[in-house]
């Protein structure tokens, strides 16, 4: 049983620091295509990153809906957790995961599997390039990827009654909140509000709420703020430039990631970081798109920022800043694909791979 009354002095990983080291080490990191929009925009990102010399060695790992049909029934067969194993870094395209019944997520095995406690969304406005009705917005979305009702423990109790129970503990929420602060304070933001529904849910979401007011203490120079989720989200989407970090419980964080991402200009653009004491994985926020796979028009943006994400957690930021950097002379050349493309802000519609192509002729 936990001791309520103590706070375990549990500390951030090392990599919570903002990645800045350049150690330029050659790294052998995990690539997952994924399905649906996937293989296009992970070939997209893997062209950008070799066009910019990223000390980054791709082992390819097959998951999801062509491991299904080979008979891996998880999604994920033997092999693939060998090569996760030992690499403990993956590039992960998005997964389609079947609805209302079908296998389980292979994302939500894959989270908690390798204990990747912390999900990090930042989403961010690229004002005036891509149109916004935000353009100051930046927030950071740090989301607890383990537990809450994603945890996975879902009854029939009945034909006609189901059951999921919520699950949250205090060393989930603790790692994971202070996690949040300590990338709060290592980027200098001022503000880390917590959203939760503990006027209704008063055992699970009250357990996190404490966690956060206790953790906040040991933060005094980050105002730490409270607010119950259905307000807090009415906010975000109407004021997104009063939140700098919002720390939230699974399934709040999981949908609040997308609302704040569309609010940049589009899900595409949206990049975040599963982070863990000893794997990571790095992926798009946005699902594997079926409606338009295939087609060559989908955003490979937020994939790659989520491999800009990978590239400063490995130690190359400066690669890291280059690929930024390009990617920004992309967008200011209004050279944007579908989902961003505005009368007024655009130049030109381009595709997936020729937006990739836009971008290495930039760095
Ligand atoms: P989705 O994010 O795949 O698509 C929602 C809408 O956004 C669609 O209209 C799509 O065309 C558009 N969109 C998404 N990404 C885009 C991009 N990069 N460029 C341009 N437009 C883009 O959400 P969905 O349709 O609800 O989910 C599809 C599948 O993805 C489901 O099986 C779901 O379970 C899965 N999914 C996977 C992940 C993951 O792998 N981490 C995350 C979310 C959803």
């Amino acid at each position: 049983m936990l001791d309520d009354t103590v706070i375990s002095k549990l500390q951030a990983p090392q990599h919570t620091q903002p990645f800045s080291q350049n150690n330029h080490q050659r790294v052998s990191v995990g690539l997952a295509q994924g399905d649906g929009i996937g293989p296009e925009i992970t070939q997209a990102v893997v062209d950008i990153l070799k066009a910019a010399d990223a000390p980054i060695d791709f082992v390819p790992i097959a998951m999801g809906e062509q491991s299904y049909l080979s008979g891996a029934t998880s999604g994920i067969d033997e092999q693939a957790w060998a090569k996760l194993r030992q690499h403990r870094i993956l590039l992960k395209g998005p997964i389609t995961t079947p609805q209302g019944g079908g296998y389980k997520s292979i994302n939500v095995t894959l989270r908690k599997s390798l204990g990747l406690f912390a999900n990090i969304r930042p989403c961010q406005s690229w004002a005036p390039w891509i149109k916004t009705r935000h353009p100051a917005m930046d927030v950071l979305i740090v989301r607890e990827n383990e537990e809450d009702t994603y945890a996975g423990i879902e009854h029939r109790q009945t034909q006609e009654v189901t059951q999921c129970l919520k699950l949250i503990s205090r060393p989930g929420c603790e790692r994971l909140i202070r996690y949040g602060f300590e990338l709060a304070q290592a980027q200098g933001r001022k503000t880390v509000h917590c959203l939760t529904k503990d006027n209704i849910m008063k055992l699970t979401d009250g357990l996190f709420h404490k966690v956060f007011d206790e953790v906040a203490e040991d933060y005094p120079n980050i105002e730490a703020k409270h607010l119950i989720i259905d307000i807090g989200s009415a906010l975000l989407a109407d004021q997104p430039e009063q939140f700098e970090v919002i720390i939230a419980p699974n399934l709040y964080g999981d949908i609040l990631s997308d609302v704040a991402a569309q609010l940049t200009g589009s899900v595409g653009l949206g990049g975040s970081a599963n982070i863990g004491q000893d794997f990571a994985m790095f992926e798009a926020v946005h699902g594997s798109a079926p409606d338009i796979a295939g087609c060559d028009v989908a955003n490979p943006s937020g994939m790659l920022f989520a491999a800009l994400q990978m590239l400063r957690y490995t130690g190359a930021a400066d690669v890291a800043e280059r690929i930024q950097t390009a990617w920004q002379a992309t967008m200011a050349a209004g050279l944007h694909t579908a989902d961003i493309f505005s009368t007024e802000q655009s130049n030109q519609k381009l595709g997936t791979q020729a937006f990739a192509q836009a971008v290495i002729e930039r760095l």
